[in-house]
């Protein structure tokens, strides 16, 4: 099969990714392999590559990354029951948990920290062919097409995370910072809520699609120029996804008094003032249940993934677009394009 494979991270712009040939991988207990039909491009596989990524990741090179798989069953390894050949699945970041840790078993099995994760502790979706744990795969509904249910499996998941924190309901402000492959989500997920969305971002594109989506604003960040700058203290909450160092502190800013930032992106927060008793907290993922909650959303018409579709061979390619911030939406590879 041809994969796109890691084996020394490096600057994009180098191509560290080398489309070739590689042995197809067989199913373990438990496990099945997919035959990949499309793949999300998120900015974390271009840390990775990068070498900038969680220490520890890759776990072992070379790697194939990517972990936001729409796939088709192909095979079954030894014991599993609830998949048969042909079923179309979705695997996502999280490619299985240990299940018996208090967080596994408290409901928040994304902070296991025995998680396998696609793409870094294991292969992932920039492939022909990948192996999916059995018990982690979710089926993917036959009225959302392959590239634009896999934008679901990270971006969707990770914003219906994100809202879950955010404490929303009708009437309250909100904003979201970053419109990009999971900030253009979380503001529709906002939407749904009742809650009035302001999004904030200093792309005049990425402003007129969130929009588009249903925001009831858009904005720029204090100092952008070519639009409005949300008023201190006008916000319940901050949705926070866009990747600069500064927007914790403009967050803080908008929100008012015993607001909550939910941080969606690892970054610096810097001093914080404890006067307004303000929270952060961090987000990252969800669970099994949380997936299926989102793919329900975008069955309802409710959630519409925004995506432009590459051939796997350009993997190299399509993430100097994302580096370059060239891309709208979400990126999806398909293999075979
Ligand atoms: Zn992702
Ligand atoms: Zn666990």
């Amino acid at each position: 099969m041809y994969a796109a494979l890691l084996r020394a991270p490096g600057p994009i712009e180098n191509h560290p990714l080398e489309y070739s040939e590689v042995a197809e991988p067989v199913p373990g207990p438990g496990e099945v392999a997919i035959s990949v039909l499309a793949c999300g491009v998120c900015r974390s596989n271009l840390h990775m590559i990068e070498g900038d990524w969680l220490p520890g990741t890759p776990a072992a090179l070379p790697i194939i990354p990517g972990h936001e798989v729409i796939g088709r069953v192909k095979a079954l390894g030894p014991g599993v029951s609830n998949l048969a050949v042909g079923d179309r699945i979705g695997v996502q970041p999280i490619w299985s948990t240990c299940g018996r840790c208090e967080h596994c078993v408290g409901g928040h099995e994304q902070r296991c920290r025995r998680r396998q994760i696609t793409g870094e502790t294991r292969d992932g979706g920039y492939a022909e062919v990948m192996l999916a744990k059995a018990n982690f795969a979710c089926k993917i509904p036959d009225s959302l097409s392959d590239t634009e249910a896999a934008p679901l499996l990270c971006p969707g998941i990770t914003a219906y995370g994100a809202l879950k924190k955010a404490r929303l309901r009708p009437g309250r402000n909100v904003a979201v910072f970053g419109v990009g492959g999971v900030g253009h989500l979380a503001l529709q997920m906002a939407a749904i809520t009742g809650a009035r969305v302001n999004a904030v971002s200093r792309s005049p594109k990425a402003r007129a699609l969130a929009e588009q989506l249903g925001a009831h604003g858009s904005y720029v960040p204090s100092g952008g120029e070519g639009g409005l700058v949300l008023r201190e203290g006008s916000q319940d909450a901050a949705i926070v996804f866009a990747p600069s160092d500064k927007t914790v502190a403009e967050a803080l800013r908008v929100i008012r008094p015993g607001g909550r930032v939910v941080l969606g992106v690892s970054q610096s927060v810097g001093v914080m003032d404890i006067g307004d008793e303000k929270t952060i907290v961090g987000t990252v993922l969800g669970t099994r249940q949380d997936m299926a909650d989102v793919l329900d959303l975008a069955v309802d018409g409710k959630l519409h993934a925004v995506h432009e579709d590459f051939p796997l061979s350009e993997a190299n390619l399509v993430l100097q677009k994302l580096k370059n911030g060239q891309l709208q939406g979400r990126a999806v590879l398909v293999p075979g394009a």
